[in-house]
């Protein structure tokens, strides 16, 4: 049996533990992989929220970039107040000059921003970007027109520059730009509208370690990590970051999770892999159980038959001298036939009880005449085999609805276990009580008694304590309590067992009183 159990064991271990460990090892082997995955997207997504914004600028400025062309194509020479209106809307344009090809300054807007230091900085930034010139030229060909930034006028003014093309003449547009109201004033509720809460994004002026710009105050600006450039406003960069979580927090967050998830589905299947197990080894046992069952069961039933027929035959052959001598071989013939019957009658009785035949009669019974009457049948087996049985009954005990039957079934059972499993101290003692709404017959033994191990399977069908050898001596089919155990399930009732190796057991039925 061992070994069967050896070989399941080793079989679950490898259909089922091995592949969990190896799937194990595996998923945490790969979730460093998929979280670096995962962080990749979240990195890509804040990058195409940076970019969305650029995206956005650039919108802003040449929707102002198409008006001033609109206004220029209708007035030239008297677009001025058009222009200043335009101009004036924009909350973070100062100025708008206007260069010919050769970056000579033709207009400015509003006349009062016509400064010749401004003219002639803007003058040397465009000679100096000329080829930058030369390709918006040749992208207002192709119908197409960019927005370029020249020159370095310093950290709160921008030059950005695009082309409006006039009469098959070109204009240089510049337009004087403050960054920073550019991006508080007029980006700001594009920001605001794209973070949503979710986000927190900043914008700092270079050599700035302090964003200048947040879509929250309260929010700490240490951890910002993904930063890109503005467009077409030269040093100036926007960051943004995830506001309750750092991307690295959440991945981490993820990790802890998959993990314990990783780790409960593991304790499941290793569960799982142990009950199997366990279910599995109790079938084997229950089948040894069994056929160890049949072998004693044959035994038992060939002895008495052998005796019975041995002693018939020497009676009918005559050959018993004296009156005293025949009246012990009927005697012992009378025993075995007893025994033969009690034995077929307990196998009948488990065999009623397995496909569920057992009926039971209920109806209103007094215990402790249920225990009087049956002590009558085993008062003389006692008294010969030398046991000092004593009585005490409850005299106020109440009535139980019980089948009686059954109820003496359970009793002659207990009552067999206790002669049988008694050594040196031949003591048995019956009671009758109540407790807790319960009324009660227990049967105390000084015998062998049942170690705490096999106190748990003892009403468990064929089981038979081995270790202790006398249960291989004394003969039984393993049958008795778990007769015992239905008799009291299907009453409703209970069993406390109290027992000590070496000391003797106390086994109490306990069945529920009636309450009406
Ligand atoms: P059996 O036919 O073996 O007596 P039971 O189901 O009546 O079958 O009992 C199961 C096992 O419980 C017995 O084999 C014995 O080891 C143990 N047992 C039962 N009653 C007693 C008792 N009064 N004292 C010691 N051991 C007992």
């Amino acid at each position: 049996m061992r070994s069967s159990q050896k070989k399941i064991g080793l079989l679950i271990l490898s259909v089922l533990v091995l592949p969990v460990l190896f799937f194990t090892v595996f998923e945490i082997g790969s979730l460093r992989q998929n979280e670096k995955v995962i962080q990749d997207i979240y990195r890509n997504q804040l990058d195409a929220i940076l970019f969305s914004i650029n995206q956005y600028s650039d919108d802003v400025v040449s929707s102002l970039a198409s008006r001033i062309d609109i206004s220029m194509n209708n007035y030239w020479q008297d677009a001025g107040p058009e222009l200043n209106k335009l101009i004036h809307e924009m909350p973070a344009v100062t100025g708008l000059l206007q260069f010919d090809p050769n970056y000579e300054c033709l207009l400015s807007y509003p006349e009062s921003s016509r400064d010749p230091a401004l003219c002639a900085g803007i003058k040397a930034s465009l000679v100096s970007a000329d080829s930058t010139i030369r390709r918006l030229q040749t992208y207002m060909r192709g119908g197409y027109r960019k927005i370029e930034t020249v020159g370095n006028p310093g950290r709160d003014m921008q030059w950005i520059v695009f082309l409006t093309r006039l009469d098959d003449r070109d204009i240089i547009n510049v337009l004087i730009l403050d960054p920073g109201k550019f991006i508080s004033q007029v980006l700001d509720p594009k920001i605001q509208e794209i973070a949503r809460g979710k986000f927190h994004i900043v914008a700092y002026r270079a050599g700035d370690k302090e964003p200048f710009y947040s879509t929250d105050k309260q929010q700490s600006t240490g951890n910002v990590s993904e930063k890109r450039p503005f467009w077409f406003l030269k040093d100036y960069t926007m960051g943004i970051v995830l506001k309750e979580m750092t991307i690295a927090d959440l991945a981490r967050e993820r990790i802890r999770r998959n993990l314990l998830l990783i780790g409960l589905m593991d304790v499941i299947l290793l569960l799982g892999a142990w009950l199997i197990y366990r279910n599995i080894a109790r079938q084997i046992e229950l089948t040894q159980l069994k056929s160890d069952f049949i072998s004693g069961v044959s035994h038992e039933i060939r002895t008495p038959l052998a005796l019975i027929s041995m002693y018939i035959e020497t009676l009918e052959m005559g050959r018993v001298k004296g009156a005293e001598k025949v009246r012990e071989y009927y005697t012992v013939i009378l025993n075995e036939t007893t025994r033969l019957s009690s034995m077929v009658n307990r196998i009948l009785s488990f065999s009623q009880i397995e496909s569920n035949k057992r009926k039971y009669l209920f109806s209103d019974t007094r215990i402790n005449e249920v225990v009087e009457n049956a002590s009558l049948t085993f008062r003389y087996t006692l008294e010969n085999k030398g046991f000092i049985y004593s009585f005490e009954p409850d005299v106020n005990l109440p009535a139980i609805s019980a089948d009686r039957e059954a109820l003496t079934d359970a009793f002659v059972n207990l009552i067999d276990n206790a002669i049988k499993y008694s050594a040196e101290h031949k003591n048995i003692a019956v009671r009758t009580g109540k407790s807790d709404g319960y009324a009660y017959f227990e049967v105390e033994d000084q015998g062998i008694g049942i170690s705490e191990r096999d106190q748990k399977y003892i009403f468990d069908k064929f089981y038979r304590v081995t270790e202790k050898n006398l249960a291989h001596r004394v003969k039984g089919s393993g049958l008795g309590l778990a007769i015992v155990k239905h008799i009291v399930d299907a009453h409703h009732g209970k069993i406390e067992l109290i027992s000590k190796q070496g000391s003797g057991s106390r086994f109490r039925l306990l069945f529920p009183v009636k309450t009406t």
